[in-house]
This record gives structure tokens, sequence and C-alpha cells, in this order.
């Protein structure tokens, strides 16, 4: 664990396996956005985050289980777009049998929790396109922002010009795209531009700016053009969407953690490519975003 302070109101973790997790220290408690993957994770972040204030809200950018597992350790109130809670309270949701094999290979310690009293903890304030927390002498204005998920969420913390992404902008490299619409990812990247700010928190990777946001955008173009060079030459999307693969460093092994099975990881990738190849069958012009 080691937390940056990255402005005065600021703090950032991007050590844990799993998502970024973040503090805004307000006079009056504190706003995190996102929780940790991993349980025993979770409960790490909380004692460190409860030295600086209450802890009265919980904001999750969206409703995967890297971004929202850790909520259930968290007091507060958990905050999010509508349909994350939604999705989370669905038959979508990963099923208890996924967790507890999941968590076997990225955090055995907390296995019997997710055998035995684990309850997805959902959002309890909703929102749909715009919400301001006010905490005393700091404020955050969250956003809708479609994209990288249907219900993703921007996070901005105007005083201290920060930007907490979500995974609109991985700095670690591309995420899995199987819950995205790409023409609204882009899109989204556009709105982060659109900004005042300098420091952007990722969903995955490093604090960032405004050139790595860029470089992530080419990243994300690099892929998309793969793609539709191969949907040219007539490739069907079975075939693309197994000869084409791009390089996974958010699920990966770390030095502390096992991450997800090759197997995962390759069915994230098989959907990845099959939702570009069928985006860019609705909007060709996605190449030149
Ligand atoms: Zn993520």
């Amino acid at each position: 664990m080691s937390p940056q302070r990255i402005t005065p109101k600021v703090i950032v973790e991007t050590e844990y396996f799993g998502s970024n997790n973040s503090i805004v220290v307000g006079s009056e408690g504190l706003v995190l956005i996102d929780s940790p993957h991993c349980l025993s994770d979770a409960k790490k972040w909380r004692k460190y985050a409860e030295q600086f204030g209450e802890i009265r809200f919980v904001v999750n950018s969206d409703h995967h289980p890297d971004h929202t597992i850790g909520n259930y350790v968290m007091p507060g109130d958990v905050v999010g777009h509508t349909d994350t809670r939604e999705r989370l309270l669905s038959s979508e949701a990963p099923s208890r049998e996924y967790l507890v094999d999941l968590m076997k290979r990225i955090d055995p310690m907390s296995v019997s929790i997710f055998e035995n009293e684990y309850q997805v903890r959902a959002p309890n304030i909703v929102f749909d396109s715009k919400m301001d927390i006010h905490l005393g002498d700091a404020s955050v204005e969250l956003t809708h922002r479609p994209g990288h998920t249907r219900n993703s969420v921007i996070t901005y913390f105007a005083e201290d010009k920060v930007i907490f992404s979500g995974d609109v902008v991985c700095e670690a490299g591309l995420p899995s795209f199987q819950d995205s619409k790409i023409v609204d990812w882009f899109d989204a990247l556009d709105a982060v531009d659109c900004y005042d700010y300098v420091y952007v928190v990722p969903g995955h990777g490093e604090v960032t700016d405004r050139a790595g946001v860029q470089r992530y955008r080419e990243l994300g173009r690099q892929v998309v053009t793969q793609v539709a060079e191969r949907m040219d030459r007539g490739h069907e999307l079975q075939q693309v969407a197994e000869e084409i693969r791009f390089e996974d460093n958010i699920h990966v092994a770390t030095d502390s953690c096992a991450g997800y099975s090759d197997d995962m990881i390759n069915i994230f990738q098989l959907r990845s490519i099959s939702r570009i190849y069928q985006d860019l069958q609705e909007t060709p012009d996605l190449v030149s975003r």
C-alpha cells in the first residue's frame, strides 16, 4: 500500500490489484471514488481513509467487480448511476460461485466471506445525468458519461483540478470493452478533454495528464483500426475475434496477486474484439475518431 497525496485534498492508491481508489477530503467528511477489488485491501483502505475523517460517500464509476466489491466493507452511502445499481442487483451480476472461484485466485484470505455472508452492496443513492456532493469545504461533481459501460460516471473535483475518470481512461492500458459502446467511449474521451484539469486519476494505472489521455486514445484507435482492416478484407467476426489481441495490463498477475486466469483474460479479449467489430458495423467512421 502506497497512497499518494496528489493535491491538498486528494489521496490516491494505484497499487491494489483491481481499480484505483481515491479519497477527496472535505471538512464534513470524505468522498471515496471506487472501492478495492479484494476485501483484504478494502479493509486496509477503509482503516487508512478513516484517519482523514468520516467516510460519508463511496462513488462507483461503474458496476464492474474491480470497482464495487469493496463497497461491502465500507461505511457511508454508495453513490452511482441508476444502471449501476440495476446491473449489480440483476441476474447479470457475478454469481456467488464465480466470486468464490475468483477470490481463490486473487484474495484467498477472503474466500470464506464469499462462501457465506457476502452480499453485493449496490448504490443506495442513484442519479441519471448529474449530481453534486458537498462536504463542507470540498464539493465533487458526478456526471454520467457512457462509453466504457452504459452507466460509467466521471467525478470532477474542480478546486484541485482533478478528474477521476473511472475506466473511461486507463493509463495501464486498454480495459475490457465487453460492456462498451465504442462510439460513446470516444465521445467520453472528448468530454474529458473539455474539463479544466491538471490530473486524471484513471480507472487503472498511474495518475496522468492530458498527454496521457491522448496516448490512451491512440491505443484504442490502433485496435479499432486493426479490426477495421480485417473487416475490409472480408474476415468474419469469429475469425477477427480470435486473431486480434491487445495487451491486458489490468487483469494479469502482479507481484502480490495471481490475477485472473488466462482463460478469463482470453474471454475478455474475445468479447472486446467482438464488441469493436459489431460497433464498426454500425459506425464505420469509428476509425477516424
Ligand atoms: Zn476497471
